[in-house]
């Protein structure tokens, strides 16, 4: 771990030194340490590309862990403007000028076209691309030349407090992202038997293809459910003009069974709809009755919950319920029936 204290880096260690005052040998963690000067540098590189093709200045930078970001002072960016500065900054990369970084004095400093004044007013350092980049600054890490930057590439922004937030990578860390989507691209290509130019075409017509299928879908199990409910009310067990459609169902959604039992009290008036469905260790009730039909589905809910701890309600109309499966659903329907008939005598 590494801290900035009283203008020196100091190095914290897991362990203290076995032999305080002996010598120590230091390595350096070498791909980590060009990962971060290609970052770094390709920072200074975009940055003045922006400033130097479209007075965009900076505002902030941030190297992330796999992506780095800058704040550009602009509320908006467009595509092309992006497109552009990343060619500068990649034209100024294949030029391979030095990065030269220098002390200067600050009497010195009206020599050099800077695009910011430095934040400290001794022991000035000044990080300079000839004719393209002068910047100052104190501590950062950069390769000789900007051709050692390696590529830079930006991968998007968003707006962030006024303003744009811009995602880059630079040099291995853009090669590794290049192979990984190029990885993806291929995948993709070969699941949908396509080439890499028609990808995009391909994913549109068949999520198309989903759409009118779900649509289609969802009118099929419309019919079907009607159909189902035509034939249930066919089978109620007519009792003094009553029709009682009772059934068990397994592992099937409730909001489906809600919309059957709408679908047969809708066309069967003098019909009371009992349903139990299984589900886990769970039970579940729906009852609803047609408009021809005075007893309370809310009461006849209530009264049946205690024999699975359930809970629940609903109006006279329509309830439903949950609870335990403490009693086989069988049991349950047979409970139904017997109170709804108990309460229709009554
Ligand atoms: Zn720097």
């Amino acid at each position: 771990m590494e801290k900035e204290a009283d203008g020196s880096i100091r190095h914290y260690l897991r362990r203290p030194l076995p032999d305080a005052g002996a010598p120590i040998k230091g390595v350096l963690d070498w791909p980590r340490r060009f990962d971060h000067m290609q970052q770094h540098a390709g920072q200074h590189i975009l940055s003045a590309a922006f400033a130097e093709t479209f007075g965009i200045q900076t505002a902030a930078f941030h190297m992330g862990k796999n992506i780095s970001t800058i704040d550009l002072g602009t509320s908006s960016l467009e595509d092309e403007t992006a497109a552009k500065a990343e060619q500068t900054a990649n034209r100024m990369v294949f030029k391979d000028q030095p990065i030269i970084a220098k002390r200067v004095e600050k009497a010195e400093l009206d020599r050099y076209p800077l695009r910011k004044p430095p934040t400290v007013s001794e022991n000035i350092r000044l990080v300079i691309i000839e004719g393209f980049d002068y910047n100052p600054c104190a501590r950062g890490t950069h390769p000789a030349r900007t051709g050692e930057v390696g590529p830079i590439k930006i991968i998007g922004w968003t707006r962030d407090r006024g303003h744009i937030r811009l995602e880059f990578v630079c040099g291995w860390r853009a090669l590794a992202l290049m192979s990984k989507e190029h990885r993806d691209i291929r995948q993709l290509t070969s699941l949908l038997q396509t080439h890499a130019d028609d990808l995009c075409s391909r994913v549109e017509k068949r999520l198309e293809d989903c759409h009118t299928l779900e649509q289609d879908l969802r009118r099929l199990k419309e019919q079907v459910l009607a159909f189902e409910a035509d034939s249930l009310a066919a089978q109620g067990e007519t009792d003094g003009g009553l029709a009682v459609i009772a059934r068990v169902f397994d592992e099937r959604p409730m909001k489906e069974c809600r919309k059957l039992a709408a679908l047969i009290i809708e066309h069967h008036p003098r019909c009371v709809v009992l349903f139990v469905i299984k589900s886990g260790s769970h039970l579940q009730v729906t009852c609803a009755r047609g408009e021809d039909v005075a007893i309370d589905m809310n009461a006849l809910v209530k009264q049946s919950l205690p024999r699975i701890n359930g809970k629940g309600g609903g109006s006279p109309n329509a309830a439903q319920g949950a609870g335990e499966a403490k009693i086989s659903a069988e049991d349950m329907i047979g409970y139904l029936k017997k109170a709804l008939a108990e309460i229709s005598e009554s």
